[in-house]
């Protein structure tokens, strides 16, 4: 317990956890539900279901209202108006349709900067942006030894041709919190366009956009104790209006003809087709029960299974830390020569459910120099006990593999 905060009543709300024999410290590859996300979208399928914005009916307005509410709900949540959060498949489909939206406006003088430490959804759209436009994609680099963003050279490669600037809000390998502030600020000064991927920073701190001022923020519902398959793509008013819409179909637009259509406002001309009503109703519930937890308790309560977790990983002279962070929700390791994957298999075998590999990130894996990690990340359902079973579990596996 910390102060006052009791990690186990939190737990409870988690059905995942009836199920016995296993620890989850994953929750950076994906969070457990609570009940109260898992009835919401249950209930949303229980009620008369109909289409949104697509009837006159009574099912359709109440599927419309609680769809629009959802939207309400996620941009009060970050500091946003309503008017620029477009509901998307999760981070991915977000930053592939700003990519793909700004192809248009670039040419083979602009340059595309993009961190090193990126997860690929926020690097492939890039160089898929760079190979349809000619332009140029310029890395951001990172110190391998501190896991952190060289913030000289930052500086260095933004110029007049910077157009964009790609950069997560926290690596979901190190768990680094990037400079995100004073990397938008700088950004701004050369006129370049900032998109932030917040798919593992916004499940730990709160967010406003207002205040971030960045150009784009997205993340997926899935990492915030959400649904999978349903994202969040903000932008400013006129970031939205300069990308040309991703897909095309029913209710992006006003008026079409045979050879002809007129493009809906914001944010109607980027989700076309039937939309993922029941993951926007769930991801708005997992928004609700997070306002009703202490968040501050929430966060000193992980800092303090964080600093159990390293402490005890230190002690283990084969344990070698990548890039470990002084606090955060995640650290990554290697064990001397052995693969990632037989420990992580190890691990499983004893019922401890890790990420290893190289977490899809590959260029920030190889600037670290090595060929993969065991990622071991935190939420807030996570208890002492966790870290105690899990570290149990680690030296068994160290005597396996000795
Ligand atoms: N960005 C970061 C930093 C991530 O950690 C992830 C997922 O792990 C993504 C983007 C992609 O998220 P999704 O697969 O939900 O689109």
């Amino acid at each position: 317990m910390t102060d006052g905060f009791d990690p186990h009543s939190l737990r409870a709300q988690f059905p995942a956890f009836n199920t016995p024999g296993w620890v989850y410290l994953d929750s950076a590859a994906t969070a457990q539900k609570p009940q109260p996300v898992i009835d919401a979208i249950s209930r949303s399928y229980m009620m008369p279901t109909a289409n949104v914005h697509r009837g006159q009916h009574q099912a359709s307005l109440s599927a419309t209202e609680q769809f629009e509410q959802a939207r309400r709900d996620v941009a009060h949540f970050i500091g946003a108006n309503p008017h620029n959060i477009v509901w998307t498949r999760g981070a991915t489909e977000a930053i592939n349709l700003i990519a793909y939206g700004l192809s248009h406006s670039l040419t083979p003088q602009d340059d595309i900067l993009v961190s090193e430490m990126e997860h690929h959804a926020n690097l492939i759209p890039w160089q898929l942006m760079a190979q349809r436009t000619g332009a140029q994609l310029v890395k951001i680099p990172c110190c391998p030894r501190t896991g952190t963003i060289d913030m000289k050279v930052y500086q260095q490669r933004l110029t007049a041709r910077t157009r964009i600037v790609a950069i997560s809000h926290v690596s979901n390998v190190t768990g680094t919190r990037h400079p995100i502030e004073e990397m938008t600020q700088v950004a701004h000064k050369f006129g370049a366009t900032v998109i932030i991927d917040g798919a593992q920073g916004i499940v730990h701190e709160p967010v406003c956009m207002q205040t971030l001022n960045t150009d784009y923020y997205v993340f997926s519902g899935h990492k915030l104790y959400g649904p999978t398959g349903i994202g969040v793509l903000y932008g400013k008013p006129e970031a939205l209006n300069a990308l040309s819409p991703f897909h095309g179909g029913g209710k992006m637009i006003t008026d079409v003809s045979f050879d002809h259509h007129t493009l809906a406002s914001i944010p109607a001309r980027f989700e076309a087709g039937t939309p993922n009503t029941a993951g926007a109703i769930g991801l708005a519930a997992a928004i609700d029960w997070l306002k009703q937890q202490d968040s501050q308790a929430i966060d000193a309560h992980i800092t303090s299974c964080y600093q159990q977790l390293i402490d005890a990983l230190r002690a283990r002279p084969r344990i070698r830390l990548i890039a470990p962070q002084a606090t955060s929700s995640m650290v990554s390791f290697v064990v001397g020569d052995e693969h990632h994957a037989d420990v992580a298999e190890l691990l499983a075998q004893q019922g401890i459910a890790v990420r290893s590999g190289h977490h899809c990130a590959h260029p920030f894996i190889k600037a670290l120099g090595v060929d993969g990690t065991i990622r071991v990340s935190l939420a807030a359902y996570n208890t002492y006990q966790d870290i105690t079973q899990f570290i149990a579990a680690l030296d068994k596996t160290l005597d396996l593999l000795d």
